[in-house]
């Protein structure tokens, strides 16, 4: 429920919608405090109560209009929020003019590879470097990740390039460590919906990039984010990285669909990952093109020194060569839409 006051009303009318709330066991919140004042609840509450409530309130002073949201999700409802949230992260930040692109490995798999490929994407104009410590596998003899050590070789580029570090934190136990090392704690699709770890990182103080699960639903992901920010933390990059469909010819159908209807529901800022999607770098570039013309405020990919030796993905790895002629062409599309594309260091 969003009540808006009219504007230039009494502090005092204030107090007495909101205690009015309070009586009723509700805790509003404040959507914008002026120049007019907006409250919010965000709790269910029965179409009964709503109706009472609604009766009650409107013949309360400086009361101006009542509407529902709407929706199952609230505080990351553009309701909630008109203007997109932006994201600070490095010297730059993300859901502003700039596209961001986010860049690296599947995962960590040496210091000496990772340091020198993190010293190729700087200059080519990565904002953010992108690496697993912690892989979710599918088979549980694949390679796994270096753990601590591969955050620690991550910070160290980090140290190198200026660049901040965005890696996945697997499990609610670990998101203390992760966070010590990271400027970005990543869910990963498979845990989309583990909603221990959404409220794990929901009291961190670090910005949490959430993927869509491979088989879940737009709104499915709005109310993962929804956990999140009910815990405190605002600072969520919704990501679309692809959902399983009967399609073979890619790993998954990027859903480009998704980057305009997210920024239509959300004010969160919208990342798409072309290379989970496609699965074979050949696409990749086409994709990461369409996301930015679709109005996404970043990209991520993957990219390794040596594709076909890639641990994992390497598929649909770009080289950095290929990485750069991609970096171009964003660029231009990013041009044509008036913005820029953004370092985050
Ligand atoms: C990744 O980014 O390396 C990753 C495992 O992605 P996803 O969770 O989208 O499969
Ligand atoms: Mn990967």
């Amino acid at each position: 429920m969003v009540i808006g006051m009219r504007e230039g009303c009494q502090k005092g009318e204030v107090a007495l919608v909101i205690s009015a709330l309070r009586q009723r066991g509700l805790e509003p919140r404040i959507i914008s405090p002026g120049p007019q004042v907006v409250l919010g609840v965000v709790e269910e509450i029965s179409q009964a109560l709503a109706e009472e409530l609604t009766a009650q309130i409107s013949r309360l002073a400086g009361v101006e209009e009542i509407n529902r949201f709407g929706t199952s999700w609230k505080l990351v409802s553009r309701n909630f929020r008109a203007q997109t949230t932006s994201i600070k992260l490095g010297r730059g930040s993300i859901g502003g003019r700039e596209v961001v692109v986010m860049a690296g490995p599947c995962a960590v798999e040496s210091r000496q590879g990772y340091l020198e490929l993190a010293q190729r994407l700087a200059p080519l104009g990565a904002g953010v470097l992108r690496g697993g410590a912690f892989k979710p596998r599918t088979s549980p003899y694949s390679f796994r990740g270096l753990g601590e050590e591969g955050l620690k070789i991550m910070a160290e580029a980090r140290e190198i390039t200026g660049l901040p570090i965005v890696t996945e934190v697997l499990r609610a136990s670990d998101v203390e460590l992760v966070a010590r090392y990271a400027d970005v704690l990543q869910i990963g699709t498979r845990n989309m919906q583990n909603f221990a770890l959404l409220e794990a990182v929901g009291e961190v103080d670090k910005p949490v990039l959430l993927k869509r699960g491979l088989m879940a639903t737009i709104k499915e992901l709005l109310l993962s984010a929804e956990y999140i920010l009910a815990r405190g933390n605002w600072q969520v990059i919704l990501c679309e990285r692809g959902v399983r469909t009967f399609e073979t010819e890619t790993r998954n159908t990027l859903d480009i669909s998704a980057v305009p209807l997210l920024k239509q529901h959300t004010h969160l800022p919208v990342l798409v990952d072309p290379s989970h999607a496609a699965g074979k770098r050949e696409l990749v570039p086409a994709l990461a093109r369409a996301a930015v013309a679709a109005g996404a405020d970043a990209v991520m990919v993957e990219v390794h020194a040596d594709p076909e030796r890639a641990f994992s993905d390497g598929r649909q790895s770009l080289t950095p060569e290929a990485f750069a002629d991609m970096m171009a062409d964003l660029k231009k599309v990013a041009a044509a839409l008036g913005r820029g594309l953004g370092a985050a260091a």
